[in-house]
């Protein structure tokens, strides 16, 4: 292989280009991202950033003296490739051609129908959207925050801390709940209103109000909220749309095998965007977290310099963090593969607790709030006997 060619220069971009090169590829290697940026850190975008406790330079994730020979083609986006011949267009006009394509162009936040244009109304997914709230957010006293996700409650715990006056509204029972199931989700949700951050469930936005600025939010049971600011936190699309036509399969994400080999040889997808095949569950499934990209560039870099005959070690389970006011919430496994959660060390009133999820006497998912050693051994113990889903 003399060339390949990572389109998205983020963290799954820069592991995948370095597990390369630590796998022994010597050969030409591009790295295509649509940001001006070199790659950042997003995590801290919704919790350290925002506070204003660390800067841009904090937020990079090559290290210092890091030379992982890479050719930089940053500010340009991939508008088509053609997986068969493995030829990509750029939108400066340009094409390049690989033996190997790597795609790694992670997920957009989902907008507010109706919104576009509307100054004051944010979504947080890049370092400039993370610029642009930080900027609004230091002279607001009042913000709405659209949608009970992680990033939705990690924006409304910041803004909390920052001394605003915080709404969130959750259209479902209670934040969180997708992800970590009803029962610990109310459990959960306390952990926001003990903090002052005043919860509205179970209701729909409707329309945001105001002119040229956002001034208000109504919801579908009639209540209008006025605010300052508003976030939008109703969860991230696969960036696949420059995909379509290209011959590789796509459905929620880039359809790939359990090693992030594609439907065409040559071409692997790994992080947010890539819809990897779950042998546990019979069905391709796509992690939109941190430890999921990091985990899975290894494997695809594997799989891409094997010409696919590599074989991939089974899965680990997805595992992710949170860090919401003083609080660190990890989560490994799926929720919805289990039919009883108790809590089995501390107390969700108390703030400190870990719960088990099990299917039948076996566990199947765990979740830590603030306990950090004991999530630990528990995740250890999941990691070494991965899950068979039902
Ligand atoms: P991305 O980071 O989305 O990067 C994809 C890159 O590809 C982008 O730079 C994009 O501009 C570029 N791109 C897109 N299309 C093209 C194209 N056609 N051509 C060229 N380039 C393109 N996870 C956790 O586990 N814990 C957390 O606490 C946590 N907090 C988060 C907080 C925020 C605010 C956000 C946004 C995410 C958070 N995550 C967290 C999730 C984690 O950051 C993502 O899982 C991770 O960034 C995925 O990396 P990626 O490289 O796949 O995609």
């Amino acid at each position: 292989m003399n060339t390949v060619c990572v389109v998205g220069a983020s963290l799954a971009g820069l592991l995948t280009a370095r597990a390369l090169r630590s796998q022994g590829y010597g050969g030409r290697l591009v790295v295509i991202g649509e940001e001006p940026h070199r790659p950042y850190d997003r995590p801290p975008l919704s919790k350290d950033f925002l506070k204003g406790a660390i800067g841009e330079a904090d937020l990079a994730l090559e290290g210092e003296d890091e030379e992982p020979g890479i050719e930089w083609r940053l500010g340009v986006a991939a508008t088509r490739l053609d997986a068969t011949a493995r030829r990509l267009t750029l939108s400066d006009g340009t094409s390049l051609a690989a033996d190997g394509v790597v795609i790694a162009t992670g997920a957009s936040a989902r907008t507010l129908p109706g919104t576009e244009g509307l100054a004051g109304v944010h979504t947080l997914r890049t370092l400039d959207d993370a610029r642009a709230l930080r900027a609004d957010l230091g002279t607001a006293r009042r913000l709405v925050v659209i949608g009970g996700g992680f990033i939705g409650a990690e924006v409304a715990a910041t803004a909390r801390e920052l001394g605003l006056d915080v709404t969130l509204v959750e259209s479902g029972p209670a934040p969180l709940a997708g992800v970590i199931g009803l029962t610990m989700a109310q459990a959960l949700a306390g952990l926001h209103e003990q903090r002052g951050v005043r919860l509205v469930r179970g209701v729909q936005v409707t329309e945001v109000t105001g002119a040229d600025r956002a001034d208000g939010v109504r919801l579908s049971d009639g209540t209008h909220l006025p605010t300052d600011v508003v976030v939008a936190g109703i969860g991230a699309v696969p960036n696949i749309a420059w995909l379509r036509g290209s011959g590789l399969e796509l459905g929620d994400g880039v359809l790939c095998d359990e090693g992030g080999g594609t439907s065409v040889p040559g071409v692997v997808a790994v992080g947010d965007c890539a819809a990897w095949w779950d042998p546990a569950r019979g069905s391709h499934h796509r992690i939109e977290h941190w430890t999921g990209a990091r985990q899975r560039s290894v494997v695809a870099a594997a799989s891409l310099l094997s010409g696919g005959t590599a074989r991939p070690e089974p899965a680990r389970p997805a595992y992710f963090w949170s860090d919401q006011f003083d609080v660190k919430i990890q989560f490994i496994g799926h929720a919805r593969d289990a039919d009883t959660v108790t809590v089995e060390e501390g107390d969700p009133a108390g703030g400190s607790f870990l719960a088990v999820y099990r299917r039948g006497d076996r566990p199947v998912a765990v979740l830590g709030v603030n306990q950090v050693r004991l999530f630990t051994r528990w995740r250890r113990h999941l990691e070494t006997a991965p899950v068979q889903a039902g």
